[in-house]
């Protein structure tokens, strides 16, 4: 009888039969069909003040209502809210291809009369889904962890403003540590072409004169064809993306179109790249830096996360060491030391070689952790 591997043709092409052929050519496929299977996530997080068109910009850019529950604030309630944190999650499927999106808005942001720390919140949300994520990782069953870290956010720039506004300055200086933050210029059909453009320069000159780090574009490959070079320049010269939001449909030109119609005329949010960025940035953001995103979250920010808690970690068990230490000592009982501890020298000594001992120790902890890490990435 037949082996049921026959039917695992050897060979992708009958031109592989010409060559040796071991087939580990087919490792990115293996990969592709895992991947799909599980799916992908996605934390995208909106940042701005209220009435700078946030929702109606995520439900334009991925064709889904997330804030079918919401309701607009009274202004007294506006003044009595602090900043919430409200999770949007939904899971959307295109070709097969399943993406649970979660959303994470911000209603109440910089609403206040006095909007003094009103980002904590979100540097918290951020921190506390690193730290569940350290944890998860860190312990027992590392299986199916999911992945909550916020892995961008679209930082709202009011039109009307001057370049940024202290709070603007305040906020992403306080995240961009933490988050990849790409800043987008809100209601972009408020200001002519001109506005546009200079407006634009002048965020780019702020947010290099604040030493505010946004979410860098990787540079392109030498070997990467030109149109490609080209479109990878436009991208990057678009920062901060002008964007036109909407979600009704317009007639123009004798066609419907998702737009803003206006007395005088019709503004083609979606559709044509000279109205706005948006479909910049909607290519960006979903077909081609999805992964980047996450690749800088895992790569950059949750490391600096992890190191930094590894760090405290140890200072504390080597604090706590050397406080038992110094303690036990001073009561002059038992310690794991010979006594008598002629010299503070001495004792300094043996201190220093204890910390050096928790320190390799916490050394080898973390190789072994890197070594799972990489199993497990390998695998997938
Ligand atoms: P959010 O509070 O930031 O989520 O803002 P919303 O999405 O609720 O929008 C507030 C108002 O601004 C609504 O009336 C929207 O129709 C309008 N809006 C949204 N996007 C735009 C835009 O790009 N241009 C203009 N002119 N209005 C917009």
């Amino acid at each position: 009888p037949q082996s049921p591997w026959c039917r695992f043709d050897p060979y992708d092409s009958p031109e592989d039969q010409d060559k040796e052929y071991v087939g580990f050519a087919t490792l990115p496929n293996q990969v592709h069909r895992k991947t799909v299977k599980k799916g992908f996530t996605f934390t995208l997080m909106v940042a701005g003040e209220s009435g700078l068109g946030k929702s109606t910009l995520i439900k334009s850019l991925f064709l889904t209502d997330l804030y079918k529950d919401r309701k607009v604030a009274s202004a007294q309630e506006r003044i009595d809210q602090t900043v919430d944190i409200v999770r949007h999650t939904v899971g959307i499927e295109e070709k097969g291809i399943k993406l649970r999106l979660t959303i994470i808005d911000t209603p109440g942001f910089g609403d206040a009369v006095d909007n003094t720390k009103c980002w904590q919140h979100l540097e918290d949300y951020i921190d506390q889904q690193f730290e569940q994520y350290f944890r998860d990782e860190s312990g027992l069953n590392r299986r199916n962890i999911q992945d909550n870290r916020v892995h961008c956010c679209l930082y709202f720039i009011s039109p009307f403003s001057h370049g940024l506004r202290p709070l603007d300055v305040e906020c992403m200086k306080a995240l961009h540590e933490k988050v990849n933050i790409v800043p987008v210029l809100a209601k972009a059909d408020c200001l002519t072409p001109a506005e546009v453009c200079r407006k634009k320069q002048k965020i780019k000159q702020e947010i290099k004169q604040f030493g505010i780090n946004i979410y860098q574009f990787p540079e392109c490959d030498s070997d990467e064809e030109e149109d490609f070079k080209r479109q990878d320049q436009i991208l990057k010269n678009s920062i901060p993306f002008a964007v036109i939001g909407s979600n009704v449909q317009v007639e123009s030109k004798g066609r419907k179109v998702r737009g803003r119609s206006y007395p005088w005329g019709v503004v083609e949010a979606v559709e044509d790249p000279v109205h706005s960025d948006f479909l910049l940035l909607r290519n960006m953001l979903v077909r081609t830096h999805m992964q980047d995103l996450k690749d800088v979250t895992q790569e950059t920010h949750y490391e600096n996360y992890r190191a930094e808690c590894i760090h405290k970690m140890t200072q504390m068990v080597v604090q706590d060491k050397k406080r038992s230490l110094l303690e036990k000592h001073q009561d002059g009982s038992e310690v794991d030391f010979p006594l008598p501890l002629a010299t503070t020298d001495e004792r300094e000594r043996l201190i220093y070689e204890k910390d050096e001992e928790l320190r390799k120790m916490q050394e080898v902890l973390e190789r072994i952790q890197e070594q799972m890490q990489h199993t497990q990435r390998g695998g997938c």
